[in-house]
């Protein structure tokens, strides 16, 4: 059995890409790279998610001789160009810093009227090999800004973003439901099928 690694310390999405490779009928074993502790954080210094993705994708590949796959996402607000953009995590300055992010984002969009509030996640999951092939797929959630938060579920910009197709913020969503749809979920399921090509 093929093992493949993920690019990231989050129980979570570790989760969410098994069932998805399982779903497949791949039998390719997950693991995260917190298996690999020793392995520094890789600078993300790409300027668009997929250069972002590919990077750390590669640094896991030569670091390991697995197969690597790792993803990058963030929100992009058509208002504002795609901002923040592969800057969502550190928007207000500190990196990780969720409610801050969210509270500038708001404050940076008061004046905006409901028609001119689209906005969508974005996620870029690359897929590495230790010989240096690299494929890379991208995933999308299009919604619009509410003006104030709702709900608890979730994380990051979540209680701003409204699905297109639903009445409720990404955070008054089942875990269930925001993986069935969310950008993340899309980028991951379009892996299945360079799995398959690039490792049987
Ligand atoms: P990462 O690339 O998965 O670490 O995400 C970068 C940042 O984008 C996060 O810190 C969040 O601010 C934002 N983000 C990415 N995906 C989501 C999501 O599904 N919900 C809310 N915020 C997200």
């Amino acid at each position: 059995m093929t093992r493949l690694i993920l690019a990231t310390r989050n129980a979570g999405k570790i989760t969410e890409l098994r069932a998805i490779l399982s779903d497949a009928g791949l039998p390719h074993e997950l693991v995260g790279s917190d298996a690999y502790p020793e392995i520094p954080d890789v600078k993300e210094t790409g300027t668009t998610f997929a250069e972002n993705a590919l990077l750390k994708a590669h640094a896991l590949a030569q670091a390991t001789g697995l197969p690597a796959v790792a993803d990058d996402s963030g929100l992009c607000v058509d208002v504002l160009g795609g901002a923040p953009g592969i800057f969502s995590a550190r928007w207000a300055g500190r990196h990780g810093d969720d409610e801050a992010n969210l509270r500038l984002l708001l404050a940076q969009l008061s004046d905006i009227d409901d028609p001119h509030r689209g906005a969508h996640f974005a996620c870029a999951a690359a897929l590495a090999l230790p010989d240096g092939t690299e494929r890379v797929v991208e995933g999308r959630l299009l919604g619009r800004l509410r003006h104030t938060p709702s709900g608890t579920g979730g994380f990051g910009y979540d209680p701003i973003l409204q699905p297109a197709a639903d009445t409720r913020t990404c955070a008054e969503l089942t875990p269930a439901e925001k993986n069935a749809i969310s950008h993340r979920g899309q980028a991951f399921r379009a892996l299945v099928p360079v799995v398959r090509e690039l490792l049987g």
